[in-house]
């Protein structure tokens, strides 16, 4: 794979003036946008990203970072301004458990502990895995329909590894050594998504990136953006997880076959069943959603139950 920024790069100079040894990213990205008109604005924008940097290695260490931070805490936001909203709560899987701020605080202490210190090291590691694997890097981008094929592959390989090695942190020694942590709120909300001991974010995250790159590894024909769209679903599906409610709008109302909050809330809840992350096959076929299933059918009968006799008491 050649070094994206030495393509960019060749073509600006061709265009332009060579790069002046202290441009900025905004001044590289308009002699990209004067060479290369004919690219899409997102791809302008990546294309001076790898120019400015010119070293892809840090280019894509960087841009994983950040992606990373600020989706999360992104996603995460919302989710924290909604448990300070008491109009919020008759939507609230376990409604009277609402995270403190202490809660909030320790947690967000420990993800970013892990962020920098596990992770951060590792994803200086993404581009000579992804040079070695020959995912694409330079422009233009593949088209919406492959990537939107490609990542919906990735959710159910990722679905598939998350099962098995979920249910595998389950077994006894496993969990008190690892797992346990992740199970330290019952009642879980948005932070809590990466809220786990460094191995376990290993363990599972092995199941986000390795997929792609698996996929990759058999087709050759991977671009990184494809993997950065994927793992933005994949936080956004983690986070929603975790976030502790259940909307009528959510996409489970209208993706039967979705996990939504409802299925890894209980699995916190109760510390069994519903090992899955973003659909519910696994979990129905193997039978490990029967506690969930007659826990929420309980719930069901006696909301119908109220609402039967607080009616009766009206009519009367
Ligand atoms: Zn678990
Ligand atoms: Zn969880």
């Amino acid at each position: 794979m050649e070094a994206a920024y030495q393509t960019v790069w060749a073509h600006a100079q061709n265009a332009t003036a060579s790069f002046l040894p202290n441009t900025n990213y905004f001044g590289v990205l308009d002699m990209i946008k004067a060479s290369q008109p004919q690219l899409s604005y997102a791809e302008q924008l990546w294309s001076a990203w790898y120019a400015w940097w010119q070293n892809d290695v840090i280019a894509t260490g960087v841009m994983s970072f950040l992606l990373h931070e600020i989706v999360y805490f992104g996603r995460c936001l919302p989710w924290m301004i909604i448990d300070a909203i008491p109009y919020f709560r008759r939507w609230k899987i376990q409604d009277a458990k609402v995270p403190s701020m202490a809660e909030q605080w320790q947690c967000t202490r420990l993800v970013l502990i892990s962020h920098f210190t596990v992770e951060l090291p590792q994803i200086w590691l993404f581009h000579p895995m992804c040079e070695y694997f020959g995912l694409q890097v330079g422009v233009p981008f593949p088209s919406a329909l492959k990537m939107a094929c490609q990542i919906a592959l990735f959710f159910v390989m990722e679905d598939t590894f998350h099962y098995w090695a979920h249910r595998a942190l389950h077994w006894g020694p496993l969990y008190k050594h690892i797992h346990k942590i992740h199970h330290q709120f019952s009642a879980p909300f948005g932070l809590a998504a990466e809220y786990a001991h460094p191995a376990e974010v290993m363990i599972l995250g092995m199941g986000t990136v390795g997929s792609p790159i698996l996929y990759c590894a058999l087709t050759k024909d991977l671009h990184i953006v494809t993997v950065y769209v994927w793992i933005i679903l994949r936080l956004f599906q983690a986070v929603d997880a975790h976030s502790g409610y259940d909307f009528p709008w959510g996409l489970r109302t209208f993706v039967p076959f979705w996990s939504g909050a409802d299925h890894h809330d209980y699995h916190h809840q109760a510390f069994v069943n519903c090992y899955s992350t973003s659909f519910r096959w696994w979990d129905h076929f193997l039978g490990t959603d029967k506690k969930y299933k007659a826990y929420r059918a309980k719930q069901a009968a006696e909301k119908q139950a109220q609402t039967a006799l607080k009616a009766q008491k009206k009519g009367q």
